[in-house]
């Protein structure tokens, strides 16, 4: 160990690590600390520089010889000085809720780093049962709650031994947690599991939300939260009697980009908003799947991924719509479309002459962007509704120039943040930001679009007055 080190230990040792290396040379005194690193500098030239890549040793001392402690074996076998390990001074608070203070090394020119992440011991974390093994579950739920900070995985629910056997030995899942559908109720049973995510398709939320709710596990459901404003009202209904905690998955609303673009709309950035311009497409080609049979689906682009056209425009806004008038369109003779709608097109009146006018579309490449449109300038988010990958663009004039900012801050798993927010409402006993009435509400809304599309005609919607009415107090976001 050298002068240097051994002197920043002591120092260290004996400020309780409360010393910051500025405070370590301003103690020691400036020429100390140059003298002794000039002196490990010489000492170093010295010094015959070690062959890693040699197969006999070239320096250092016989195995026998030396203390390992301050020696280790390099890859050619030679014994060589070990490296100068030391803490740097880090403040690190005892309670687990506060973040770890390293060392500072970035000046203010660059974006600051998020503080270091606080995540709760297994113990304290609340654990889910989640019910489905399909794609969601398994490409993005069950990788997300590695980067969970109160949420953890303890059980399972499918029809399917080979894949529940399977997913339980890759996340460490007790055998004894792994239930079949007919044994979805026995979940009252298992004191693990707080929670229960339902991963379903849209035509069972409504059963399994209200079973679940009666085996008194609090309940996290995925969109759309039903297929009808009457399920929802029941899902709602049980969950309030057995007095566990209902919320629907829409992850935009714990997604950064999405939650700054909101901020800035309420701040009015670029003065009112106008209009905003909404797109959510992909392709589908499996005529047998669930998505494409109206009874499990209950519609096709609209419920499962024009929804977040709907639910982010009125998250954005935090006003709801008066009225709405729809365009529907499914290409005769395609099978995938027999049952269920291509493609819709429709606007929604938002209070103030605001209109949102969005299409989802079934059978064109993805796309999934929205624009919000102000007096002064406009926010333009892509990939705005995907997984990942959100690029947010802003456009506002400054004299005679056009500045067009392209804004880049930290990305989150949405899946993660989402979960650990209704993690965070079971521990601290709060209402989710997210609960059934704002699924009940967007059901509501679907079902005027489709009215409207039907009859080709504007549907008028309830008035409501206020801004967020339907969503639970403001999640904490790390
Ligand atoms: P999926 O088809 O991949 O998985 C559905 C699961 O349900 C499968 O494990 C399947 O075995 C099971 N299942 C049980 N009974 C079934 C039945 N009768 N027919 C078909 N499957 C049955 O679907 P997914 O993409 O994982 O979607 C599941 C839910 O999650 C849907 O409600 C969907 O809208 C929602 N979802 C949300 C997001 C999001 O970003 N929040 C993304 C994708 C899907």
């Amino acid at each position: 160990m050298s002068v240097t080190n051994e002197l920043l230990n002591t120092v260290l040792r004996h400020a309780g690590q409360e010393v910051s290396r500025k405070d370590f040379l301003t103690m020691a005194g400036r020429g100390l600390a140059a003298s002794v690193a000039a002196g490990t500098l010489a000492a170093c030239h010295d010094k015959p520089a070690a062959s890693a890549a040699s197969a006999t040793p070239t320096t250092g001392t016989p195995a026998a010889q030396v203390d390992a402690s301050t020696t280790f074996t390099a890859a050619g076998g030679q014994q060589v000085p070990s490296s100068e390990a030391v803490s740097p001074p880090a403040k690190v608070p005892a309670d687990a809720s506060k973040p770890i203070e390293l060392e500072a090394w970035k000046s203010d020119v660059d974006p600051k780093s998020p503080p270091t992440p606080t995540p709760l011991p297994p113990e304290q974390r609340v654990g889910y049962a989640l019910v489905g093994l399909g794609h969601l579950t398994l490409e993005e739920l069950l990788p997300a709650f590695g980067a969970c900070k109160k949420s953890k995985p303890v059980a399972l629910v499918s029809g399917s031994p080979e894949k529940l056997a399977k997913v339980a030995k890759q996340y460490g899942i007790k055998p004894t947690s792994c239930y079949s559908y007919a044994d979805y109720d026995k979940l009252k049973d298992n004191p693990e599991v707080q929670a229960i995510y339902i991963v379903l398709p849209n035509s069972m939320h409504a059963e399994y939300v209200i079973r679940g709710a009666k085996t008194g596990k609090h309940i996290l459901c995925e969109k759309p939260m039903a297929n009808s404003v009457r399920e929802c009202e029941l899902m709602i209904a049980a969950c309030k009697e057995a007095q566990v905690k209902l919320m629907i998955a829409y992850r935009i609303q714990y997604e950064p980009y999405n939650r700054l673009v909101r901020d800035m709309v309420r701040n009015q950035k670029f003065g009112k908003v106008k209009y905003i311009q909404a797109q959510n497409s992909q392709s589908s080609a499996n005529v047998d799947h669930w998505r494409h049979k109206k009874a499990l689906a209950g519609g096709g682009a609209l419920p499962d991924i024009g929804l977040y056209c709907l639910n982010t425009s009125r998250f954005l806004l935090g006003t709801e719509p008066t009225e709405v008038f729809g365009y529907m369109h499914s290409t005769p003779g395609n099978p995938l479309f027999k049952e269920v709608e291509e493609m819709m097109s429709w606007q929604m009146r938002f209070p103030n002459g605001v209109l949102v006018s969005a299409i989802t579309h079934y059978d064109t490449h993805d796309s999934r962007f929205y624009r919000v449109n102000a007096e002064r300038g406009w926010l333009h988010l892509d990939n705005g509704y995907a997984y990942r990958g959100q690029q947010l663009q802003t456009s506002h004039a400054e004299g005679p120039a056009k500045m067009q900012n392209q804004i880049t801050i930290g990305a989150n798993n949405q899946f993660a943040a989402e979960m650990d927010h209704f993690s965070e409402c079971i521990l601290e006993n709060k209402q989710p930001h997210t609960p059934g009435e704002e699924g009940l509400q967007d059901q509501r809304i679907m079902e005027a679009i489709y009215q409207s599309a039907r009859e080709g005609r504007p549907v008028k919607l309830p008035p409501v007055s206020g801004t967020d009415v339907f969503r639970g107090p403001e999640p904490k976001m790390s």
